[in-house]
């Protein structure tokens, strides 16, 4: 491969330039001033902070348009999320897309089946709950009972107390 400016162009099939560009070359034509201006305005590193401006620019449209585009996506999907509930058996853990094909579960053999067995578990809840509220009914009325007992056999053995002092003040 050839190399360098020998003549003849860079590139594969030596098509480029023939002389390095002079560096600070100026044109007789301008005066310093506009020289100035011209090469600040050519020189590499300020043409790619131009570029990057204008991509900076370019990103905060994108940002406001993709934050629009992810608000507009969050509605769709809320909006989704609320007519999906509508068609979700929470017994059965199935989301259905169409209230046809709900329905139709509604009314199939698996999904009362399952409705029969939670219905008769609720109930076997109730009822053991039920029990358990009677049985501690009952201790609270035997343990009344028994305090109550027992007051009273004080109060008899005080009554006796006092009657044989009674009679024996009598006699
Ligand atoms: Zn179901």
């Amino acid at each position: 491969m050839k190399m360098g400016w020998k003549g003849q162009g860079l590139g594969k099939s030596e098509q480029g330039i023939t002389e390095p560009i002079k560096a600070g070359a100026r044109d007789g034509k301008l005066g310093v001033g506009k020289q100035e201006q011209d090469e600040f305005y050519t020189a590499e590193e300020n043409v790619e902070r131009k570029k990057l401006n204008v991509e900076v620019e370019e990103t905060e449209d994108m940002a406001k348009k993709r934050e629009a585009e992810s608000e507009r996506e969050k509605k769709i999907k809320d909006e989704l999320a609320e007519v999906r509930k509508v068609f979700y058996c929470e017994l059965c853990n199935k989301q259905y897309k169409l209230a046809t094909e709900f329905e139709v579960h509604l009314s199939s053999y698996d999904h009362n089946h399952k409705k029969r067995f939670k219905e008769m578990r609720d109930l076997q809840a109730a009822k053991t709950r039920d029990d358990r509220i009677r049985r501690e009914q009952r201790r609270a009325e035997k343990e009344m009972a028994r305090v109550t007992q027992t007051e009273l056999q004080a109060l008899r053995r005080r009554n006796r107390v006092l009657m044989q002092g009674l009679q024996q003040f009598l006699v």
